[in-house]
């Protein structure tokens, strides 16, 4: 089996449920009511979980005896390894985020070079892996500082930024807010 099929049943329900194409062609879901399966982003009427069983591929959905939707296709979907690779560079930086992220390293994990991941990447999120990392940390500096116990710059360090003044320019650009006034909850 492929790793990435990893993806715990309840994210792929939440995928089902917000029609996440990020998860097109990694797995697929039928319906035992009607016998259809479709792919995640498929827009149709989102079925009642104790109805829906996932699939790792369109082949094994059709051995089980489902039909192929013929809103979203499925069946056309061919393998889409680019998918697998971002889902896979994702995981790295969800967990690694507040680590010194060397980019080299993680395209040398994944087997294809830099450049090559920061094209997909861009392609299929629309942001570059630098910017999705920024994101993960300010996300973790505003929920550090809104629990008020740190000082700046703890919370600056924890969240993986390497210095203040970084801290202070990325946080802005992301918030609107400098991260004081943040803590003050100015502007809320
Ligand atoms: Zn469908």
């Amino acid at each position: 089996m492929k790793e990435i099929t990893k993806v715990s049943d309840d994210k792929k329900w939440q995928a089902v449920v917000s029609c996440d194409r990020n998860y097109d062609g990694i797995f697929f879901y039928g319906v035992k009511t009607t016998g259809i399966f479709c792919r995640p982003s498929c827009k149709s009427k989102t079925p009642l979980r104790g109805n829906v069983i996932f699939f790792d591929n369109a082949a094994e959905s059709i051995e089980k005896g489902f039909r192929s939707c013929k809103r979203c296709c499925p069946e056309k979907i061919v393998f889409e390894p680019d998918l697998e690779l971002i889902k896979r560079a994702k995981d790295i930086f969800d967990a690694d985020y507040n680590k010194q992220v060397n980019l080299s390293n993680v395209s040398g994990q994944l087997g294809i070079s830099k450049n090559h991941l920061i094209r997909i990447f861009k392609k299929y999120t629309g942001t570059t892996p630098v910017q999705y990392i920024a994101k993960i940390r300010i996300d973790e500096a505003e929920k550090l500082l809104s629990e008020g116990d740190k000082s700046i710059i703890e919370v600056a360090y924890e969240s993986g930024f390497k210095s203040l003044s970084n801290f202070y320019k990325c946080f802005k650009e992301h918030t609107g807010y400098t991260p004081n006034k943040h803590r003050r909850g100015d502007g809320f």
